[in-house]
């Protein structure tokens, strides 16, 4: 599944030293071929997510990775409101599931209190 590598490659460049990764090493942690990985990448600098840089030490050559946006880390506290994390089903619950967001109304019952909440105190604005 195309998507599912594309996020696993954005885990490992987000998690990594100043967001960037040789391709070798990539490959290595992903236990992946080359022309799948360089695909993925490849989509992921189209983009803009993402940008190739060659690489050489002495004699071998290859791509640095660097991760363009780092997605912002989520604090706790600012998701804590969510029905998700106490959720008994979260281990079968995503996108396309019999059980997923799209269709669940503890999570929409949990939107609609978390946007109560931070209309009633002024910290966003009505949306209508
Ligand atoms: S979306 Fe609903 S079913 Fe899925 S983990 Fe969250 S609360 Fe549970």
């Amino acid at each position: 599944m195309p998507e599912a590598l594309d996020e696993k490659i954005l885990s490992l460049l987000q998690n990594s030293e100043g967001g960037s990764m040789l391709q070798s090493a990539l490959s290595r942690a992903l236990d992946l071929g080359s022309k799948e990985l360089t695909r993925s990448l490849a989509k992921l600098e189209k983009r803009g997510i993402v940008k190739r840089k060659p690489f050489k030490d002495g004699g071998r050559r290859g791509y640095q990775i660097i991760l363009l946006r780092k997605r912002p880390k989520v604090d706790l506290k600012d998701v804590v409101w969510t029905s998700c994390l106490t959720c008994p089903d979260i281990e079968r619950c995503g996108k396309g599931q019999p059980v997923s967001p799209e269709m669940c109304s503890k999570l929409t019952a949990a939107v609609r209190s978390e946007y109560s909440r931070l209309l009633a105190l002024g910290e966003i604005k009505d949306a209508h």
